[in-house]
């Protein structure tokens, strides 16, 4: 079985190409045919709010207007949090909300593949060579 598995390796993107045609992967979030690599579509991509700068230099919540880049919010001013840093990828709202918890919780791993890459570049700035 795993001679098979090492011989196929290979082939792997021509499949996973093939399969994509063959059965068109689902949007992560509504679940509508996603188009090449079955993240998310058009919509429910544009619609999610992913968190950049300017954010709080410790917790990373998110600012409304830049206050530079060491700044902090109320919350890690008034009690520092334990950690140094820490970021969000996305803003927890009805638009995020199931899709999260369903990759999360509800064993719907075939979103692993797009978490991986936004958490990777979300925190590209903590890890500056790639992991
Ligand atoms: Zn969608
Ligand atoms: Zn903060």
């Amino acid at each position: 079985m795993r001679a098979a598995a090492r011989l196929l390796e290979p082939l792997r993107p021509i499949l996973e190409a093939a399969l994509d045609v063959l059965l068109p992967p689902g949007c992560l979030s509504c679940g509508k045919v996603a188009g090449h690599g079955g993240q998310l579509c058009v919509a429910c991509w544009t619609a999610l709010d992913f968190v950049t700068a300017p954010h709080c230099a410790r917790c990373g919540f998110p600012f409304e207007i830049d206050l530079g880049a060491n700044s902090l919010c109320l919350a890690c001013l008034r009690r520092p949090p334990a950690f140094d840093r820490a970021r969000s990828l996305l803003r927890y709202d009805d638009k995020s909300k199931g899709t999260t918890l369903r990759f999360k919780h509800a064993d719907r791993t075939e979103g692993t593949k797009a978490f991986a890459a936004w958490l990777r570049r979300s925190g590209r700035r903590f890890w500056p060579t790639p992991i």
